[in-house]
């Protein structure tokens, strides 16, 4: 069994439970070491003597292993904290960049080994520095926080979905072809146009660009994701809340 799985069993047990059998185990194990010395000098245990051994542990194991397992516990507890912190945006809830682009990479490869189709989005937030400046900065961070919860509620669990950048996020989509990718696409764009932010004296709307490009053999990451980008600069340039799409673009330039 591994050391994980043995940690997991243990902590379902409780703090309570395991002080018990800690205590229970101190108890047997002075009992017999000391039945043992009796024995090994031809001795008969005497009652006094079995008294002490099983009152000593009583007296100790329950507040040591009680200190010791709540450490336990509390360290276990930092552990995932750490490893959630490492792994997600905390505003978003999204994948940080770094483990975005690893799941990205190891996608890409599965896709070349078994020409499998991938689709990549790339999101970024309409004069979202306009939305700070007027607002202020938390109803910013409200927004992000907003797209990020949309953004998890309407993906499949195989889509891989980052906050890449302050407001801009990326989406693969594994096993999808362009035209499945736009369909997904042209619902994101209008979820998020319809999301709405309720303010104390106004409700806030925004809208975002999509930049939206599909894996073709032999793509390296950083071509799909400039074909994504280029797609997305080109949606900003045709006025914004609204998708492009790499494929039709003039002329294809990405190397
Ligand atoms: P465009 O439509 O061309 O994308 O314009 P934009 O204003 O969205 O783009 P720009 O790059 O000019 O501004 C992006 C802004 O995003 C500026 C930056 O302060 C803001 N920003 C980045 N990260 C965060 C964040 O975590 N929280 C908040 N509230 N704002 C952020
Ligand atoms: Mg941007
Ligand atoms: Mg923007």
């Amino acid at each position: 069994m591994k050391n994980k799985e043995i940690r997991r069993r243990l902590e379902s047990l409780g703090r309570t439970k395991l002080v018990i059998i800690l205590t229970l185990i101190a108890i047997a194990m002075a009992v017999g070491l000391n039945v043992l010395t009796y024995a090994i000098q031809g001795e008969v245990i005497t009652r006094s003597s079995l008294l002490r051994s099983l009152i000593i542990p009583i007296l100790i194991a329950p507040t040591i292993s009680w200190y010791l397992i709540g450490l336990l516990f509390r360290l276990h507890q930092l552990e995932e904290r750490m490893a959630k912190l490492a792994t997600y945006d905390d505003l978003t809830g999204l994948l940080n960049r770094r483990v975005f682009l690893q799941s990205f990479n190891a996608h890409l490869k599965l896709a070349a080994r078994k020409n499998l189709n991938i689709s990549l989005m790339l999101i970024d937030i309409d004069h979202f520095k306009t939305i700070n400046d007027s607002y202020g900065h938390s109803v910013g961070d409200q927004v992000l926080s907003s797209i990020g919860k949309l953004l998890r509620n309407n993906s499949r669990q195989s889509d891989v979905i980052g906050r890449v950048g302050g407001e801009e996020f990326a989406i693969l989509l594994p096993a999808t072809n362009l035209n499945e990718a736009k369909t997904y696409a042209e619902k994101c764009l209008k979820l998020i146009a319809h999301d709405t932010i309720d303010l104390q004296k106004t409700k806030l709307n925004y809208h975002v660009s999509i930049g939206l490009a599909d894996y073709e053999t032999g793509m390296s990451l950083s071509q799909l994701y400039k074909a994504a980008d280029k797609a997305l600069y080109q949606a900003k340039n045709n006025g914004r809340n609204r998708i492009e799409y790499y494929a039709t673009l003039e002329p294809q330039t990405v190397s």
